[in-house]
């Protein structure tokens, strides 16, 4: 939100010689082998590989922290293909918490022996670290794209597969970028309650979400106001750290997480909501992520940090009364169903919806390839599973995909342009806000022509 806030990617401080030592050994001994999460592994239900599924992983790591296993390609590229989508840890029954394994230690092998090729990587420091987190930089680079959009020519260059032309990461990343939306105005520093106070609550930005889904963020405010909430929304917050995070800058999301606990004045506030599942995982995870004096303040913080679903199923929702007669399949965001543990509020929330039938998704605990940043770094993989979700929901006869994750709704989105298909990709939020409002969604009737992929 705030560009003053940018600053130089730092080095962090030195690296332990084997990134193993960076994980607590203790963590590694709660996996007693069974593999129970294998079949829940998207990488493993792909490839059939032990090595890529959750209990080879753990191994490969465990074998490399005691030394008995180098770094080598083979067992970093076991590695890289893991999702971190944490679907191993919804289906454990010892509670191995796998990201503390495998996010600390991707950090650990990024600090170590890479530190030349991530000098040199410009997408990374540029792209991932510069431009991502900072909602008005990413605005003002999305302004050839949509007038590219404006004039027709993006989604011709989409169907003659003209982006196949352009390489690597930057080809994938173009053609993530959705068609233009009324983002709504800029977002105002305070709201009131629609009719009697129930709670006060601050309202989350972030940075992606903030420049490409405003018009989600107007959604959840409305929401949010229906059900009797005064909504703030500080200044001085941020992106949450989970780019620079993933991105195995640790320092600079440790100063983007600092700066977010004191954004907020906590003394006045019921909770800070959320509404898209990866920021929201990575602000309740600023407690394990750094050990040092500011860990009080951070524990403060999470302590009020809710999803917005969450939020609302436990103040109780005023049914929204407009019906809307469509029929969806809500999709479990990986960083909201595995990592925060919400699947069934948002379920709840929805079926409030007069007229909606809400039909389950097959295989709906299997990431939809997105992962952060996975989907530009592995996109075979990641198209892999996302035509999987998009025959997933073919097969409910859903209208409707909902999904409350801003990398989620950018992946399916993308698919659904790509293959024609005649489905709305929408926030829970967008769709109880036409709810409320006595709206109806914009369904896509027919198929269109498909694009070709990049
Ligand atoms: S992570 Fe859990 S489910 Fe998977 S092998 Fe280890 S103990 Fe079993
Ligand atoms: S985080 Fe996801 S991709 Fe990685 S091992 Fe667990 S289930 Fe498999």
């Amino acid at each position: 939100m705030n560009d003053h806030f940018a600053h130089s990617p730092p080095e962090s401080p030195s690296p332990p010689a084997n990134p193993g030592q960076a994980v607590d050994f203790d963590l590694f001994l709660q996996c007693v082998h069974c593999g129970l999460c294998t079949s829940a592994c998207p990488t493993f239900s792909e490839l059939g590989d032990e090595n890529d599924g959750p209990r080879g992983r753990i191994y490969l790591m465990r074998l490399v922290a005691e030394g008995r296993l180098g770094l080598d390609d083979r067992v970093r590229r076991h590695l890289d293909l893991c999702l971190d989508c944490r679907g191993c840890e919804t289906a454990c029954p010892s509670g191995v918490h796998y990201g503390r394994l495998i996010e600390p230690f991707r950090l650990a092998v990024e600090q170590s022996d890479r530190r030349l090729v991530r000098r040199f990587d410009w997408f990374r420091n540029l792209i991932l670290l510069r431009l991502f987190p900072y909602a008005n930089r990413v605005r003002l680079a999305m302004k050839p794209v949509r007038w590219a959009q404006r004039l027709g020519l993006y989604e011709a260059a989409e169907r003659l597969g003209l982006f196949k032309l352009i390489p690597g990461r930057l080809g994938q990343m173009v053609t993530l970028v959705g068609p233009p939306v009324d983002p709504g105005p800029k977002l105002p520093k305070f709201l009131a309650a629609v009719g009697r106070r129930r709670a006060r609550v601050a309202f989350f930005v972030g940075c992606v979400a903030d420049a490409m889904f405003r018009h989600t963020h107007w959604a959840t405010l409305r929401v949010l106001q229906e059900n009797g909430c005064d909504v703030l929304i500080p200044a001085g917050q941020g992106c949450c750290g989970a780019i620079h995070y993933h991105a195995g800058d640790s320092e600079g999301a440790r100063e983007l997480a600092d700066q977010n606990v004191h954004a907020f004045d906590l003394d006045e506030l019921d909770a800070v909501v959320v509404n898209h599942g990866g920021c929201g995982a990575m602000l309740k995870e600023y407690v394990v992520h750094w050990k040092d004096d500011r860990q009080a303040a951070r524990r403060r913080f999470v302590a009020k940090v809710k999803d917005v679903n969450e939020f609302l199923d436990q103040l109780g929702p005023i049914r929204p009364t407009g019906r809307i007669e469509a029929v969806a399949a809500y999709q479990d965001a990986c960083h909201l169903g595995h990592a925060q543990k919400i699947r069934e509020a948002p379920r709840r929330l929805l079926a409030q919806i007069p007229g909606l039938t809400l039909c389950e998704l097959p295989e709906t605990e299997i990431c939809c390839g997105s992962a952060g940043t996975y989907n530009l770094n592995q996109p075979e993989m990641s198209g892999r599973l996302i035509r999987r979700k998009l025959e997933n929901v073919l097969s409910t006869g859903a209208q409707i995909v909902l999904a409350s994750n801003a990398g989620c709704l950018l992946q399916i989105g993308r698919e659904v342009r790509q293959q024609g298909l005649p489905l709305a990709v929408m926030h829970p939020m967008d769709l109880l806000a036409l709810s409320y409002r006595g709206q109806q969604p914009e369904i896509p009737l027919t198929a269109k022509r498909r694009a070709r992929r990049p």
